[in-house]
C-alpha cells in the first residue's frame, strides 16, 4: 500500500506525463499542470534509444510509439563523402530494436493520450506561485489562486525550471558552445538506418521520423553569441552542410527552404549535484540532468525517473525511503550520460579547430556509455 496518495507533477513534458503515468499507475491520484495553454511542440524528430523504449514499455506505451513512429537498427557513422566507417548504438533488449525515431509531437499525442487514458487530472495554462514544503505535506499555491495538498510534488519543468529555484536554489544551465539546427523532409527511400555524418566543421544526422518523414540534425559551433536572426536561418544552414559529399545530404539541401521549418537551439547542459528533492518536491527530467544531445538521451532519461519513481511508490516505503532509494538508482546513471556527452561535445569542438587532444576517441566513449545503458535501472 502506497504511503503517496496525493501527488502534482508540475510541467506536461516527456518527464512529466511520464511521471503522471508512473503514479497512476502505482495507484497514485495526480494532478498534472502545464504552464502554456496549450501544448505546442516543434514538428521534428527525436531519437529514441532502447532503453528509453524499455522504460516507455514497462508504462505500456513503447508499441504505440513504434507503430506512430519508426524502428531502426545501429546508427551508421560516415565520413562527409558517404564512405560508411563504424556503427554504433544502445544494446538491443529482448523484442526492443536499438533504436524508434519519432516525431516530437507525435511521442508527445502518445503520451498525452496514455495521461488520459490513466486518468490523470491536466490543467493547462496553470504554474505554481508558493509551495509551503514541510515533512509531512506540500500546500502548494497555484497561478489561478487555487491551492491544493500534497503527499509528493514532483518538478518536471524543465532546463528553466521554477520548482528548482522554489526547493532547490538557484541554478543556471551553461551554454557549452554548439548549436544544433533541426529541419523535417520527406523520408528518402534510401534511409534504411540512422545515419550520423561527419564533416570538418560539423556533423550531420539523418534519422527516420515516421514511415514517410525524416529530419536532419547538423551541430555547429556557435561561439559566444549563439542567436540567429530568422532571416539568416536558411542561408546558414545551407552553409553548414554545404561541403558534404555523401549523396543522402546533398539530396535534402535543396529542400530547405523555409526559415519557420529550421528549428534552432543552442546546447545548454545543467546537472544538479544531489539530492534532487527537498522535504516533499523531488526535481526529475531536464530540471535536475539536462544533457546535450551528442548521445540521443535526455528524454529517455527523463522516462526512466518516471518508471523508477512508480516502481519505489508501488513499494509502500516512507517517502523519505522512496527519495533516498531514488537518488541511489539515478545520479550516477544520469551523471555519466551529462558527462559523457559533454566530453563529446567538446571533443568535436577541439577536432574542428585541428585540437583533439591525443588519446581522445569519440567512438569508445560512446560506445562505453551507450553498452551501460544496457543495465538495468
Ligand atoms: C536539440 C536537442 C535535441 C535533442 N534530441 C534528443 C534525442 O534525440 N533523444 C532524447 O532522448 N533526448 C533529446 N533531447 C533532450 C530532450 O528533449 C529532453 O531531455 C526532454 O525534453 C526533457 O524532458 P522534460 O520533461 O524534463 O522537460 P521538457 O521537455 O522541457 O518539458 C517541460 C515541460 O514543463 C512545462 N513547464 C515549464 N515551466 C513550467 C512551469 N513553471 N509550470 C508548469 N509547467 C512548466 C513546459 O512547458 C514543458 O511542457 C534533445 C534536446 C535538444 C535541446
Amino acid at each position: 500500500m502506497s504511503s503517496i496518495k496525493k501527488a502534482l507533477v508540475v510541467g506536461g513534458g516527456i518527464g512529466g506525463l511520464s511521471a503522471g503515468v508512473a503514479l497512476r499507475q502505482a495507484g497514485v491520484e495526480v494532478d498534472l499542470i502545464e504552464l502554456h495553454p496549450t501544448f505546442n511542440v516543434y514538428g521534428v524528430g527525436i531519437i529514441q534509444p532502447s532503453n528509453a523504449l524499455r522504460a516507455l514499455d514497462s508504462l505500456g506505451l513503447a508499441d504505440r510509439c513504434m507503430e506512430r513512429g519508426s524502428p531502426y537498427g545501429p546508427v551508421k557513422m560516415c565520413a562527409a563523402n558517404g564512405f560508411k566507417f563504424a556503427e554504433t548504438g544502445t544494446p538491443p533488449m529482448g523484442r526492443l530494436p536499438v533504436h524508434n525515431g519519432i516525431s516530437r509531437r507525435i511521442l508527445h499525442d502518445v503520451l498525452h493520450e496514455g495521461a488520459i487514458a490513466n486518468q490523470v487530472k491536466i490543467r493547462m495554462d496553470v504554474t505554481v506561485s508558493a509551495i509551503d514544503n514541510g515533512p509531512d505535506a506540500a500546500t502548494v499555491t497555484f497561478s489561478d489562486g487555487s491551492t491544493g495538498v500534497y503527499n509528493l510534488v514532483v518538478g518536471s519543468d524543465g532546463v528553466y525550471s521554477q520548482v528548482r529555484g522554489l526547493v532547490l536554489g538557484d541554478y543556471k544551465p551553461r551554454y557549452t558552445g554548439q548549436s544544433v539546427w533541426r529541419y523535417a523532409f520527406p523520408r528518402a527511400a534510401d534511409l534504411d538506418t540512422g545515419y550520423i555524418f561527419f564533416g570538418k566543421k560539423t556533423k550531420v544526422g539523418l534519422i527516420p521520423m515516421t514511415a514517410d518523414r525524416m529530419y536532419m540534425f547538423v551541430v555547429s559551433a556557435e561561439g559566444n553569441d549563439p542567436k540567429i536572426p530568422e532571416a539568416e536561418l536558411v542561408p546558414r544552414l545551407k552553409a553548414l552542410v554545404a561541403d558534404y559529399e555523401a549523396p543522402m545530404v546533398r539530396a535534402v539541401v535543396d529542400q530547405i527552404t523555409d526559415p519557420k521549418g529550421v528549428i534552432y537551439r543552442p546546447l545548454e547542459t545543467l546537472l544538479l549535484p544531489a539530492p534532487w528533492y527537498n522535504n516533499r518536491v523531488l526535481l526529475i527530467g531536464d530540471a535536475v540532468h539536462a544533457t546535450i544531445p551528442q548521445l540521443g538521451q535526455g528524454a529517455g532519461l527523463a522516462i526512466e525517473d518516471a518508471v523508477v519513481l512508480g516502481e519505489l511508490v508501488q513499494s509502500g516505503d516512507p517517502l523519505p525511503t522512496i527519495l533516498e532509494n531514488f537518488m541511489n538508482r539515478r545520479f550516477s546513471r544520469c551523471k555519466m550520460v551529462v558527462d559523457a556527452s559533454n566530453t563529446l561535445g567538446e571533443w568535436e569542438q577541439l577536432e574542428w579547430q585541428g585540437q583533439l587532444p591525443e588519446g581522445a576517441n569519440m567512438g569508445a566513449l560512446m560506445g562505453k556509455t551507450l553498452g551501460a545503458m544496457g543495465a538495468p535501472i
